[in-house]
């Protein structure tokens, strides 16, 4: 078995150049190179596997998208701190409806939907301090 020069690695005889490292194993360089394109893909037998391999690998990550889209954050939740973040008892309500969605769908965001929902509830008590202020103010 010969061995190429260059990276050591065994050559089959048939090969005109080192697949590995492209090192010609003996046979004049512009013969090698004029044959390399056609000869390539033949010898390279990994690239034939690996090329087994892509599609081999395709199905898993789309069997994936349903667990991840079973995983994904609850919407209403991300709307509710969002609410939250502007200062709307609206958020507490949207926090509940979230909770109550991510009990049914299984979706992330149980977190968010609690902050959301003391936020809430920290805009309505904000807010009716200021109504009273309002109103303690103009009486
Ligand atoms: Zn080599």
């Amino acid at each position: 078995m010969a061995v190429c020069a260059n990276c050591s690695r065994e050559l089959q005889p048939e090969w005109k150049f080192c697949i590995y490292c492209g090192t010609p194993t003996g046979v004049p360089v512009t013969v090698a190179v004029a044959a390399a394109q056609p000869e390539v893909p033949p010898a390279a037998e990994p690239d034939v596997l690996r090329a087994d391999d892509i599609p081999a690998d395709e199905p898993a990550p789309a069997s994936h998208p349903p667990a991840a889209r079973a995983a994904r954050i609850n919407i209403l939740a991300v709307l509710a701190l969002i609410l939250g973040c502007l200062v709307s008892p609206l958020a507490a309500l949207f926090g509940h409806l979230a909770l109550n969605q991510i009990g049914r769908t299984g979706e992330r965001g149980t977190a968010i939907a609690w902050v959301a929902i003391v936020l809430g509830y920290l805009s309505l008590a904000a807010l009716l301090v200021l109504g009273i202020s309002y109103f303690a103010l103009i009486a």
